[in-house]
């Protein structure tokens, strides 16, 4: 699998990856950094280091910063630039979960708060990040791969309350725009999956994925096929979509999600 784009011969590929401190987006920095990429991830939780910035052997630069904040998003992109010499992916992965509100279940202004939570990470900060990325993209006919979910499909049984389900309906309504408008010069495309026992948190800290066997028997009796995927199992679809394979490819979902759309 050879990285797409069409001006980089003299340099290695160079990807961007919000949320890259855990979960999936570490599976992806991982796949990335193991198959020729250099990569600069903005997270909340710089691994390791407190709130400061880092480099692992030269390959990955860790930026702390909230996708929240627009020049968060700049700083990462500038860094990518001015260190690794230009930008071929951006991978918009950093989400936080509702941990399956219904409507009726919060105050009005405890609901309005996860739920502006929510959508500004998942939806407002995929935003902000295909903005600063765009203009490098554009220069090296790159590509961006967003983390959508089966919740961007799917409205019961998956854990996903109302404002998670919304942002990441509304995600796929990003990924889907931005395609239209960044053709031909960038591809924009996603994966979205299912169940993957991760760090995934609720907007007030709380895990997800916490009492892990409940949980995986959970993900598997609700899937087709039966199955718990591994972020690591999810990772090479980022870097399949950012490649060459995939240059006829903008504003498709891939769904490792044990075949939820056949349910
Ligand atoms: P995770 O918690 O392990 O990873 C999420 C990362 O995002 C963390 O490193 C966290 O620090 C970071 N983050 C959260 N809020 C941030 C902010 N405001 N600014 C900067 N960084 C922030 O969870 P994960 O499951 O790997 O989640 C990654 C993506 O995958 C999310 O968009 C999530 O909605 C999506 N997703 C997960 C699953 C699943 O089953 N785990 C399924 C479908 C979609």
């Amino acid at each position: 699998m050879t990285a797409g784009g069409g001006q980089r011969a003299e340099r290695e590929p160079v990807a961007v990856v919000t949320g890259g401190a855990s979960g999936i987006g570490r599976a992806v920095v991982a796949d990335l950094a193991a198959h020729g990429y250099r990569v600069a991830v903005l997270d909340r939780d710089v691994p390791g280091h407190g709130d400061g910035d880092r480099e692992d052997a030269g390959r990955v630069r860790w930026v702390a910063g909230d996708v929240r904040d627009p020049d968060a998003h700049d700083r990462v992109v500038d860094i990518a630039l001015s260190l690794f010499g230009g930008l071929d992916l951006f991978v918009g992965n950093a989400g936080v979960h509702d941990g399956g509100i219904g409507v009726r279940d919060l105050a009005g202004a405890e609901l309005a708060e996860v739920a502006r939570h929510v959508l500004d990470v998942d939806v407002v900060g995929y935003l902000l990040g295909a903005r600063a990325a765009a203009g490098a993209l554009a220069d090296s006919r790159g590509s961006m791969v967003f983390t959508l979910s089966d919740a961007s499909y799917l409205v019961r049984g998956n854990g996903a309350g109302i404002a998670y389900a919304a942002a990441k309906h509304a995600a796929l309504g990003v990924v889907r725009h931005l395609a239209a408008d960044l053709a031909p010069s960038v591809r924009v495309n996603a994966v979205a999956p299912g169940g993957v026992v991760t760090g995934l948190r609720t907007v007030d800290g709380h895990r997800v994925f916490a009492g892990a066997e409940e949980v995986t028997a959970t993900v598997r009796g609700f899937n087709p096929l039966g199955v718990v995927l591994q972020a690591e199992q999810v990772a090479p679809l980022y870097r399949f979509l950012a490649s060459s394979l995939a240059e006829g490819m903008t504003g498709e979902v891939l769904r490792p999600d044990g075949g939820l759309a056949v349910r």
